[in-house]
């Protein structure tokens, strides 16, 4: 389902180009979990990027479903990024004046659906991560695990096909952060797509299998079962 082929991303800064990511071939198959390591600098962020249809890699190639992602148009690229893609950020994201519900439609404002056909499919990804009966709360009115909730039903609101997820634990605590690795594994589960960004061991035993970079090269790759 997806596919990076000799990836090479150059920073060209104002004295030394870095190279976060060299030749980096890279698969993912539909209905994986998988996690990207390594420590910081390494290029994981660099990786989801390009994944995300968000910065184009210097050298190489980007197959989502056999689209040739950095092949489309900008105006093109905008549009597979919001039918293809959902992102679950370090930072949830939530605009705190906005209500659970609210926020969730925001990832609806492009799509070109009858206003009442939008609500309904925020209440049904508000229900999916298990926050009925929550939807007019405010972020300040929920925990924190809620509000990590109301992110991934922002993420998934649109059924994207592959879902995005950096660091999705980092400024939570770690009880609140297991309840988002719990639920995206039930995601996962249930057939969504999951690659996730991530420098704690713990959050990547969520995944199915997890790639390691370091220095802009991927090293090791391990599943639950040991490493290949
Ligand atoms: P990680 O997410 O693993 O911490 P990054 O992908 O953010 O790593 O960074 C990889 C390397 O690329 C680092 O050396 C970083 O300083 C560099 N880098 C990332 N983004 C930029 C940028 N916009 N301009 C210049 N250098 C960058």
């Amino acid at each position: 389902m997806i596919q990076l082929q000799n990836v090479t991303k150059i920073f060209n800064g104002s004295s030394v180009a870095v190279h976060a990511l060299r030749d980096v071939d890279f698969r993912v198959e539909e209905g994986e979990f998988v996690a990207v390591m390594g420590p910081s600098g390494s290029g994981k962020s660099t990786l989801l990027t390009i994944l995300g249809a968000m910065s184009a890699p210097t050298r190489g190639q980007v197959l989502i479903d056999g689209i040739d992602v950095y092949g489309l148009g900008v105006e093109r690229q905008a549009d597979f990024r919001h039918e293809y893609l959902g992102f679950v950020f370090q930072q949830l994201q939530l605009l705190p004046d906005l209500t659970a519900q609210e926020n969730v439609l925001l990832a609806l404002t492009i799509a070109r659906l009858p206003y009442g056909v939008k609500v309904t499919r925020a209440r049904i990804a508000l229900e999916r991560v298990g926050l009925e009966g929550k939807e007019d709360r405010l972020p300040s009115q929920l925990s924190g695990g809620e509000q990590g909730r109301v992110a991934v039903a922002r993420a998934i609101v649109n059924r994207p096909p592959l879902l995005l997820a950096d660091e999705p634990t980092g400024n939570l605590d770690q009880t609140t952060g297991m309840q988002v690795l719990d639920l995206l594994r039930e995601l996962n589960h249930a057939g969504q797509t999951v690659i996730m960004v991530t420098h704690d061991a713990r959050a990547s035993s969520y995944a199915g299998r997890s790639v390691h970079i370091l220095d802009g090269q991927i090293v090791r790759q391990s599943t639950n079962n040991g490493d290949f």
